[in-house]
């Protein structure tokens, strides 16, 4: 039977040893099934395992237990299927805007001129090609950001794991790229696994979200939203559901203390 899932994850546990010889638990029997084109907010305590969890998506970590399957396919290591945003902006300094956005298909043998147009076309998707020629130290951290998710959609992976990517923004700039981060996946629709610790950001962005417990994180709410977007921040629903996710926090952390 062909999975309609682009990602599966199946009871995924991981523990990391410590140099003093104890173990921490980080993650604990998470599963998820991850559809075509979601967009899923991660939520949960700081240290609940959500970037560990992204990482193993990522296949930039290996887990304890468990499995992460792409497409029906036991996902074991980095692909370019799958990007990755990071919190910091994670662009090459010594390399200008056009240069760190056509890294990737530069990786992977893409002819100049193809990496040239596609780089353009996604540094103007995200409103930076007036900036091609300026290097990271010269960008805010908005700007950035713009490059770093430029970056990753040029590889033009199926999915897009998002780690923070906007908090180390100011909130003006992290409320105007989260329109901006909708546009794009408007136009551009791809998978998207967005983990961050703003509830409001979960419920202006997701499809569903996933609340996890203190750690080890476990996942302890599966949340759907049909609200159409953009979504408006005063509406009683939204501040409704804003309340039911932090009193599920708040509990939890209460429990952890
Ligand atoms: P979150 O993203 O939810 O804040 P993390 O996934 O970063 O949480 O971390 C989960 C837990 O695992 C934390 O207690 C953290 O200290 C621990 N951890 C993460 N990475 C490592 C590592 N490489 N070695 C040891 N412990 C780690």
């Amino acid at each position: 039977m062909i999975d309609e899932n682009v990602i599966r994850i199946d009871s995924l546990s991981k523990s990391y040893a410590t140099g003093n010889g104890d173990t921490i638990r980080a993650l604990d029997e998470v599963a998820l099934n991850v559809r075509a084109n979601d967009f899923i907010c991660i939520v949960g305590p700081s240290g609940c395992g959500k970037s560990t969890l992204l990482r193993i998506v990522a296949g930039l970590e290996h887990a304890s237990a468990g499995s992460v399957h792409y497409r029906d396919t036991m996902h074991t290591g980095p692909t370019r299927e799958i990007g990755m945003v990071f919190q910091e902006y994670s662009l090459l300094p010594w390399r200008n805007v056009l240069d760190n956005v056509g890294l990737g298909m530069e990786f992977a043998g893409t002819p100049v001129s193809e990496r040239l147009r596609v780089s353009r076309s996604f540094l103007k998707l995200v409103g930076m090609e007036k900036f091609e020629r300026a290097f990271p130290h010269e960008l805010s951290g908005g700007m950035q950001q713009r490059v770093a998710i430029a970056r990753s959609l040029a590889n033009n992976p199926d999915v897009l794991l998002m780690d923070e990517p906007f908090g180390a923004l100011d909130a003006h700039t992290r409320i105007l790229l989260q329109k901006e981060l909708l546009r794009i996946w408007e136009k551009n629709r791809k998978t998207i696994l967005f983990v961050t610790h703003s509830v409001d950001e979960a419920i202006y962005l997701a499809d569903r979200i996933v609340v996890m417990s203190g750690r080890p994180g476990r996942i302890l709410e599966v949340m759907e939203l049909d609200q159409p977007r953009p979504r408006d921040r005063s509406n009683a629903q939204y501040g409704k559901m804003a309340t039911q996710i932090l009193d599920i926090l708040e509990k939890e952390v209460s429990s952890s203390v």
